[in-house]
């Protein structure tokens, strides 16, 4: 009886087996007949360009003589210097597979602009640059913040480099180092780019909102098209289209800087106290990080400065000055102009200090004020002309900002 079972077993099996066989097999001849294999005119061989790596061996290991290098360093030449390449990115070249000669090279130039190095109908080369085409998708992400923006996203799996742009949107108004406040809210609009389906990198910032310390601030992107020069008319601007750029940046030490990130990395030792005579603000960051010039403005002072060790001093108008203590680094001359964002120092702990902090000073006709409380204007706004159009162009982030809110 027992033998029988087991042949029943058997026989079912093989069954089985053989029905999934054919039945796979058929399968593969379906796909086989629907898709033929496409006729493939190129061949692309990709070089990642390692560390000591030169265009010559990362050419050489592309099968291309000293020759044809030469020719394609040379074309490229007026475009971009191909002796520059960076380990990390990709070279590629692409053959024709018949000929199994080189038809182009493709280079990315930075996230922006791709070079091209096209061979023409009567075998010349020519070397073009083009504007590398991402497909778009829009992100939204919002959050309320426990001890920091970057924890906070970082929590939620965002880019840390689209939290960087939301924190570049509201350099001039919010204070990332020290003016976090615990249940402060966030929610932007912005782009991922993508290629061949793949994610590449946060795009621009389309709206953003934050909540600080009960302040609404809303910025909005907007281009009004060129200049005169033909330079891009644009920026974030506020519901009135008010730009959000103001004379100064709200902190000293940018936030881009500060590996560990925002607030985690930054403290704030002291506040501005008229009682205890600390007319300043003190920001703990580590010995070797970058202090940027908060505005516009001619150095009048860069060196030893008693107990303020290393100091540099910037005049931005009849009105306002900034000063800048205890540095590791100078970075800037007596007399140098400087742009704001300029990276004039490194902290340190320089002068009469007891650890590794920026003292950060602003004054205002001869009087020092609170850098913290100062509310500094923006000289900057969307054309008169143009406002109709920003405002009707904002109506739909808006409504998308607003609903809602978190928290
Ligand atoms: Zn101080």
């Amino acid at each position: 009886m027992k033998k029988y079972i087991y042949l029943i077993i058997l026989i079912i099996l093989l069954t089985t087996i053989s029905l999934v066989f054919f039945h796979q097999k058929n399968q593969t001849q379906v796909i086989e007949e629907l898709s033929p294999p496409p006729l493939l005119t190129e061949r692309t061989e990709t070089i990642l360009i390692e560390p000591d790596m030169t265009f010559s061996t990362a050419s050489e290991l592309a099968g291309i003589d000293h020759t044809l290098m030469m020719t394609l360093l040379e074309t490229a030449e007026t475009i971009y210097d191909l002796s520059n390449i960076r380990a990390g990115k990709k070279l590629q070249y692409v053959f024709d597979i018949t000929t199994n000669k080189l038809e182009q090279l493709i280079y990315p130039i930075d996230t922006e602009e791709e070079l091209f190095v096209i061979k023409q109908e009567d075998g010349s080369w020519l070397a073009e640059r083009k504007k590398i085409q991402y497909d778009i998708k829009i992100k939204t992400v919002e959050g309320v913040i426990e001890s920091s923006l970057y924890e906070s996203a970082v929590a939620q799996d965002v880019d840390i480099r689209a939290i960087i742009n939301l924190a570049d949107v509201f350099a001039w108004s919010v204070d990332f180092g020290m003016g976090i406040r615990q249940g402060d809210t966030y929610k932007f609009i912005f782009e991922e780019r993508y290629r061949d389906g793949q994610y590449i990198m946060p795009g621009e910032i389309i709206a953003a909102r934050f909540v600080n310390d009960g302040n609404n601030i809303e910025g909005y992107y907007y281009n009004e098209g060129e200049d005169k020069d033909g330079d891009l008319i644009d920026g974030y601007y506020d519901p009135e289209g008010t730009s959000l750029q103001k004379i100064f940046l709200k902190n000293p030490v940018n936030y881009r800087y500060i590996s560990s990130g925002f607030t985690t990395g930054l403290r704030y030792v002291s506040a501005f106290d008229v009682s205890t005579g600390h007319r300043a603000i003190d920001y703990a960051a580590a010995s070797g990080t970058p202090i940027q010039a908060v505005g516009d403005g001619q150095v009048i002072s860069a060196g030893w400065n008693g107990s303020y060790g290393n100091f540099v001093s910037v005049r931005h108008n009849s009105v306002y000055t900034t000063n800048y203590a205890h540095l590791s680094q100078i970075n800037v001359k007596y007399g140098e102009k400087v742009s704001q964002g300029d990276i004039i120092g490194k902290v340190g702990s320089t002068g009469f200090s007891t650890g590794p902090h920026l003292h950060f000073e602003i004054v205002k006709n001869n009087t020092k004020i609170n850098p913290a409380t100062v509310d500094l204007p923006s000289d900057k706004a969307v054309a008169e002309e143009n406002l109709e159009g920003f405002k009707q162009a904002i109506i739909k982030w808006q409504e998308a900002l607003r609903a809602n809110p978190p928290g």
